[in-house]
């Protein structure tokens, strides 16, 4: 085994990531080099840090996104390896081969399986050859709407229009009659031109009531591949997931195994390195189908962690180091549940619209069980520039119910003012029904919740609260009334 030195890494990002990176480091002994913006000047990731850059000013454009001058920085300060968290440049093959070509360690995989993976139409391409269950549709791009009409015919309507350059949610079109076919598909065609660039989009049966489930993979350099078991990632909003817990109520250990070993050959077609999630689509039936590959690490990966004990950054500087995986498959075992909510700055009872602003207060609970991957302090403003995320608040328990107990508790104590943020809806799925029972699916949002219920139990909630200020008043009143004879 030949393993890299790896003494000093540069965090290519921001945020809860940034310091979430940093702290593996330096348990590991590793230095931290952090990049700020103009916006980050006085972040915590910036002072979390042994040592600090200036990239640039806030438009992440200016900033997080420009790799060459990282790199440049990196060199500088005679970094060995590069960490870029999620998002800005994680998903940049053009950046992954930049180090490479630079002698530094891009902590993640090669440029070859980012650049395959990172393109939908590529990637269902890759995996053909395997034996993968794909989402009924084509594999290539298609711009005659005729065909496209032709197409959906054939798997039957609704059907899906997807930008094969897509994510984060965007680019996708619903389309439920073949009259609507030509109109969504220009669009589709337009919008995915100008947000990515590139104007490729390809159609999909839209599954009608599936679950968002995906798998964790690690792959070393040495043919090792193996998978952290799932994730449940399908309470979402605009496609895009606001709630997460490990493991999935709907597993149960056949179908973990049998979607572990597609997640595991997914990573093979693409000759996958480090630390990678595998996202499946599950339908009523339990079928399920591969959707993409996400070549970093996930958000939501803290959930992983704590139910398998495996720091996952630490996997990732090993395996980037040249180590080999110290465990194999057998030894993995799930133990305990966790949950986790993303704390966004955004109005759960305005369509989840960002709420900059000032965090007057911000207190973060602790205790047993609790985890919060966290990114701010109180006084800090929000920059209106970047991705609105506080934290994550992470519970876990022995079983699932104690998780989610756990949580309501933690958000109860979790204080926030000066923004609105999506605590209240985390409230909102930890309490209710389809939630608890674990019959839901991606469409929680859109069948059970709207403003006004959340508004209600808010008012609810105000309305006790004052009951009992009132009743506590009364009572202190009444004590003080000392009988004088
Ligand atoms: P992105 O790369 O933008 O995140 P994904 O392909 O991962 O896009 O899909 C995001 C979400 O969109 C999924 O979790 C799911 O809720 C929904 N989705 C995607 N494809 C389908 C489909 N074929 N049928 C139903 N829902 C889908």
């Amino acid at each position: 085994m030949n393993c890299i030195k790896m003494k000093k890494i540069l965090i290519a990002n921001r945020g809860e990531i940034a310091i979430r990176v940093m702290k593996t480091a330096r348990k590991m002994g590793i230095k931290t080099v952090a990049i700020y913006s103009k916006a980050d000047r006085n972040a915590l990731h910036v002072r979390f840090a042994d040592e600090a850059v200036y990239i640039g000013e806030a438009p992440s454009n200016k900033s997080y996104l420009l790799g060459d001058k990282i790199i440049k920085e990196a060199k500088k300060l005679y970094v060995d390896g590069i960490h870029p968290g999620y998002g800005f440049l994680s998903e940049n093959a053009h950046f992954a081969e930049l180090c490479e070509k630079n002698g530094i360690i891009f902590i993640g995989p090669k440029s070859k399986s980012i650049k395959i993976m990172g393109d939908k139409l590529a990637a269902k391409d890759a995996v053909k050859h395997y034996n993968i269950p794909m989402v009924p549709g084509v594999d290539r791009a298609v711009t005659n709407p005729k065909e496209a009409a032709d197409i959906a015919r054939e798997i039957g309507f609704p059907i899906l229009i997807k930008a094969s350059a897509g994510g984060g949610g965007k680019g996708m079109r619903i389309v439920e009659q073949e009259k609507d076919v030509e109109e969504q598909m220009a669009r589709a065609i337009s919008e995915a031109t100008s947000a990515f660039g590139n104007g490729s989009v390809f159609v999909e049966k839209y599954i009608t009531s599936p679950r968002h489930i995906e798998i964790q993979v690690l792959a070393d350099s040495y043919g090792n591949t193996l998978h952290l078991f799932e994730r449940e990632c399908s309470i979402q909003r605009r496609h895009q997931k606001v709630v997460e817990e490990a493991p999935s109520s709907i597993l149960d250990p056949e179908l973990r195994k049998k979607m572990g070993d597609a997640a595991i050959k997914v990573a093979k077609s693409c000759d996958y390195l480090g630390a990678g999630t595998v996202e499946f689509l599950v339908d009523k039936n339990l079928n399920f189908y591969f959707l993409e590959m996400n070549t970093r690490l996930q958000v939501e990966h803290p959930v992983t962690e704590l139910i398998s004990g495996i720091d996952l950054v630490e996997q990732q500087i090993k395996i980037a180091r040249g180590e080999v995986i110290s465990f194999k498959q057998e030894d993995l075992k799930i133990k305990g549940h966790a949950l986790e909510l993303r704390v966004y700055a955004e109005d759960p009872t305005n369509n989840f619209l960002p709420s900059v602003g000032n965090l007057n207060i911000y207190k973060i609970p602790t205790g047993k069980g609790i985890r919060v991957d966290n990114g701010f302090e109180q006084g800090m403003d929000i920059p209106i520039y970047y991705d609105p995320m506080l934290s994550k608040l992470i519970t876990y328990g022995k079983t699932r119910e104690e998780a989610i107990q756990l949580m309501i508790e933690a958000i109860d104590n979790y204080k926030i003012e000066g923004v609105k943020t999506t605590l209240p809806f985390g409230k909102f799925v930890c309490n209710h029904e389809a939630f608890r029972s674990g019959k839901f699916d991606t469409h929680f949002v859109k069948n059970y919740f709207t403003d006004q219920v959340l508004q209600i139990s808010l008012n609810e909630e105000a309305q006790i609260a004052a009951t009992m200020a009132l009743k506590i008043y009364l009572e202190d009143q009444q004590k003080l009334k000392i009988p004088i004879n």
